[in-house]
C-alpha cells in the first residue's frame, strides 16, 4: 500500500492506496487516525477518467490540436520571453495551485521571481488571506497556532462561520471528543448548520454582523471582569483601546443588530470565559466578507482576553484545500517570500536570491489574484500561466473574469482536466493526478507530509514539477536541473532553519514534520516585543444592501461530497450519486410566500447575473438563500474585496422566484 495525502480538504488525511486496484483505505496514524470522509474514500475514481487531459494541446483557430511536450514548452517559453521584452516582466502573471505539492508551488514562485515579477498568487487569496493578515497583526504569524490533537484537551470550542461537518468531516471527530471530555461547544453561523447538531450553544446571526457579536462578547467579558488579567498584563498590548472600543457594543445593541437574544450572549460569554481553555476555530464565514480581516481580529481579541493561547487554547483558521497552507508557505503569494517573509526583508530576500544563483529578486508587491482581472482589462497583464486553478468558476462575479480571460495574448493552463478556464487557453498542458507523483504537502496545522506515488501518470501527463522544470530550463533560468522531486524538497528545506537539519528520508518515514513547530506562541508571540496585539475594530456592514428589488441575502456554502469548482468531484461517480442534484436552500416562510415547493426550479438573481437551481426548503432564517458554491454560484457573488484581497462571497443582495418546472 502507498501512503498518499488526500487531494481534497486541508485537514490532510492520509489515504492508503493499493497500486494494483487503486482501492483506498484510511491510514491509522496521524492525523486521520483511521477515518476518512466520502471524498477521500472515493478519491482515486477520477484518476483513470477518460475526461483527463491526455496530451499537450495548442489553440489553432477555434480548435485545440495536439503537439509534443518539447514544442509546447519551447513555444510557451518563447512567447513569455517576447512579452517580457515588449512590456516588461510585470505584464506576466502566474497562478499557483493549492492542490499541487510544496515542491511544485515552490518551483512556480521561483520561476515567477527569477523571471522578474512578484505577480504570483494562489487561491489562498480567496479564502484565508484575511486570516493571515489578521493573525500576523495580532500574534506575528499567519497560521493555525496549535495541532488538532489539542482540541479534545480544551474545555470549550468556539466555532465561528465554519461548518466542519460538511467541509472537514474528520475534524468533527476531534470536536466530538472535546465534547465528550466536557467541553462546551459554541457555534456561530448565519443558519443552523450540521455542525450545530453537536453544539451546546447555536448562535444564528444575521449575515455580516459577526463583529457586533464578537465585540459584545468582549464587552461582557470586560464588564464582568472575566478576563485573564495576568495574561493580558504580561503578554499583550492594546487592551485599553479594545476596552474603550467595545463599550458601546452592549448585549442589547448586539441583539438588535445580530438577532441573538441579549441573555444568550451573556450566557455564552460567561461559559466561554469560565471554561478556562478554548479552541477558536473559524472558516470562510468570517473571512469572505469586506470586513474579513476585522472579523478575525475581533474573534482573536476574545482569545487574547482569556489567554486561550499555547497550552490553554489555540487559533484555528481551518484551511480549505489540501495544500493551500503549503502554497502560501512556499511563497506563492504576491506579497510574501517563502515562510511568509515580507518582500521588504532584504536579508532574507538576498539569501533566497543567492540560493537561486542571482543577486536579488523583485521587491514590489505583485498583483493579488483578485486584482488580475481589472489589470488584464486595462492591458497591464497580457500573459497568464495557471497551474491547477479554475478562476472561470472560482472567482466572484465570474462573467467578469471570463471576459478578461478572452483578452489575454497568452493563457497557459496546466491541469488534470479540461476545466472551464481551459476553454480560454492557448496552450493546455496535461498534469499528473495526486497519486501519480510524489511530493510533500502541508495541512492546516502546518504538518508537512510526504505523499507517495501510487501509480504511473495516465496518458501523456507529467507531474507538475517536471513540467515546471522544463519551463524553467526553456526560459533560461538558473538552477532548473532537477532530476527528482526530492532535490526540490531538499532545496526548500534549506530556506527554513527548523528544516535545515532534517532529511527527506526523515520526512518520508514520519507522520509529518511541523513547521516551524507543533505549538506556537506558548511563551512568546512572534511580534517585535514578543507581545500579542489587541486591535480594536468597529463593525463594517456588508458592501451590498438588500433593497426592494433584491430583498434576499445570498450566501455560498460547501457540501460534504463536493470540492471547490467540482472539476474533480463531479467526475467521481460515487460522489455524484451520493450528492444528487444541487439545491438552493430557502426558508419555509419564503417558500410559502413565493409559491415554491421542494424540488421546484427557482431563479436566484443578483446585480451580476442569474442562475437556475432546484429549491430545498429548510431550517434557514427568512430572506436568506443558501447556494452551494461548487457549481455556478459565483456568477452571482460580490466582487467587493477586503483588505487582504478576498471577495465578499458570503453576502450579496439577491432576488428569488419560482420558474417553470422542466
Ligand atoms: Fe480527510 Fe478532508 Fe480528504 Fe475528507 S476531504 S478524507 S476530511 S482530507
Amino acid at each position: 500500500m502507498k501512503r498518499v495525502v488526500c487531494p481534497y480538504c486541508g485537514f490532510g488525511c492520509n489515504l492508503l492506496i493499493d497500486p494494483a486496484t487503486l482501492k483506498v483505505k484510511p491510514y491509522k496514524g496521524e492525523p486521520n487516525r483511521g477515518k476518512l470522509c466520502p471524498k477521500g474514500l472515493h478519491a482515486t475514481e477520477i484518476v483513470k477518467s477518460g475526461e483527463r487531459l491526455k496530451r499537450p494541446l495548442k489553440r489553432v483557430g477555434s480548435s485545440m490540436v495536439p503537439i509534443s511536450w518539447g514544442v509546447a514548452i519551447g513555444e510557451i517559453a518563447n512567447r513569455l520571453l517576447e512579452i517580457r521584452e515588449l512590456y516588461g516582466p510585470d505584464a506576466v502573471a502566474f497562478l499557483a495551485s493549492s492542490k499541487v505539492s510544496n515542491e511544485e508551488n515552490y518551483l512556480l514562485q521561483k520561476i515567477a521571481r527569477l523571471f522578474g515579477t512578484n505577480n504570483i498568487d494562489n487561491c489562498a487569496r480567496l479564502c484565508h488571506e484575511g486570516s493571515v493578515h489578521a493573525l500576523k497583526l495580532a500574534v506575528g504569524t499567519g497560521t493555525q497556532t496549535n495541532p488538532y490533537e489539542d482540541i479534545p484537551k480544551f474545555k470549550s470550542v468556539l466555532i465561528w462561520g465554519y461548518n466542519p461537518a460538511e467541509t472537514h468531516p474528520v475534524v468533527m471527530d476531534y470536536i466530538v471528543r472535546a465534547k465528550r471530555n466536557g467541553a462546551k461547544i459554541i457555534a456561530v453561523d448565519v443558519r443552523e448548520t450540521r455542525t450545530m447538531a453537536f453544539a451546546d450553544y447555536k448562535l444564528v446571526i444575521r449575515p455580516g454582523t459577526d463583529i457586533v457579536l464578537a465585540n459584545a462578547l468582549a464587552h461582557i467579558i470586560i464588564e464582568e471582569e472575566l478576563y485573564n488579567g495576568d495574561f493580558i498584563r504580561s503578554r499583550t498590548a492594546g487592551f485599553s483601546e479594545v476596552r474603550m472600543a467595545v463599550k458601546k457594543y452592549t448585549p442589547e445593541y448586539a441583539e438588535r443588530v445580530t438577532g441573538v437574544p441579549a441573555e444568550i450572549i451573556r450566557e455564552v460569554a460567561g461559559e466561554f470565559a469560565l471554561a478556562g481553555s478554548g479552541a477558536v476555530m473559524w472558516g470562510m464565514g468570517l473571512t469572505q466578507h469586506v470586513s474579513g480581516v476585522e472579523n478575525i481580529l475581533a474573534v482573536i481579541n476574545l482569545a487574547l482576553l482569556l489567554g486561550y493561547i499555547g497550552e490553554r487554547g489555540g487559533l484555528y483558521p481551518m484551511r480549505g484545500q489540501n495544500n493551500v497552507q503549503g502554497a502560501a508557505y512556499m511563497g506563492a503569494l504576491s506579497e510574501f517570500l517563502p515562510g511568509y517573509v515580507p518582500l521588504t526583508d532584504e536579508k532574507f530576500r538576498r539569501r533566497v536570491a543567492r540560493l537561486w544563483g542571482v543577486g536579488d529578486l523583485p521587491t514590489e508587491r505583485g498583483l493579488y489574484l483578485t486584482e488580475l482581472w481589472e489589470a488584464i482589462e486595462k492591458g497591464d497583464i497580457t500573459a497568464l500561466y495557471i497551474v491547477g486553478e479554475n478562476p472561470a468558476v472560482s472567482e466572484a462575479d465570474f462573467m467578469m473574469v471570463r471576459n478578461a480571460l478572452k483578452k489575454l495574448d497568452l493563457l497557459v493552463v496546466q491541469d488534470i482536466f479540461p476545466t472551464k478556464t481551459a476553454r480560454y487557453a492557448h496552450y493546455l498542458l496535461p498534469a499528473s493526478a495526486f497519486c501519480e507523483k510524489s511530493g510533500s504537502y502541508m495541512n492546516s496545522e502546518r504538518r508537512i507530509q510526504w505523499s507517495e506515488k501510487a501509480c504511473e501518470p495516465a496518458y501523456d501527463s507529467k507531474p507538475d514539477w517536471e513540467i515546471l522544470t522544463m519551463l524553467g530550463r526553456a526560459l533560461g533560468l538558473p538552477g532548473f536541473n532537477y532530476t527528482s522531486v526530492e532535490e526540490i524538497t531538499s532545496e526548500y528545506f534549506r530556506l527554513f532553519p527548523e528544516l535545515e537539519e532534517k532529511s527527506v528520508e526523515e520526512l518520508k518515514n514520519s507522520d509529518g514534520i511541523f513547521l516551524p513547530k507543533k505549538r506556537l506562541h506558548t511563551w512568546e508571540f512572534a511580534t517585535p516585543d514578543g507581545k500579542a496585539r489587541f486591535i480594536a475594530v468597529e463593525w463594517i456592514p456588508p458592501w451590498e444592501d438588500p433593497d426592494e428589488e433584491y430583498p434576499f441575502v445570498l450566501t455560498t456554502v460547501r457540501l460534504i461530497g463536493h470540492y471547490n469548482t467540482g472539476e474533480m468531484t463531479l467526475r467521481s461517480p460515487s460522489l455524484v450519486r451520493l450528492m444528487g442534484e444541487p439545491k438552493a436552500l430557502i426558508s419555509r416562510e419564503d417558500a410559502e410566500r413565493l409559491g415554491i415547493r421542494n424540488g421546484d426550479w427557482m431563479e436566484v438573481k443578483t446585480r451580476r447575473g442569474k442562475i437556475r437551481m432546484r429549491a430545498e426548503i429548510g431550517n434557514v432564517p427568512g430572506k436568506l438563500v443558501v447556494v452551494p458554491f461548487h457549481f455556478k454560484a459565483n456568477r452571482l457573488t460580490s466582487p467587493a474585496l477586503n483588505k487582504a484581497g478576498t471577495p465578499e462571497f458570503k453576502f450579496a443582495a439577491a432576488r428569488v422566484k419560482k420558474i417553470r418546472n422542466e
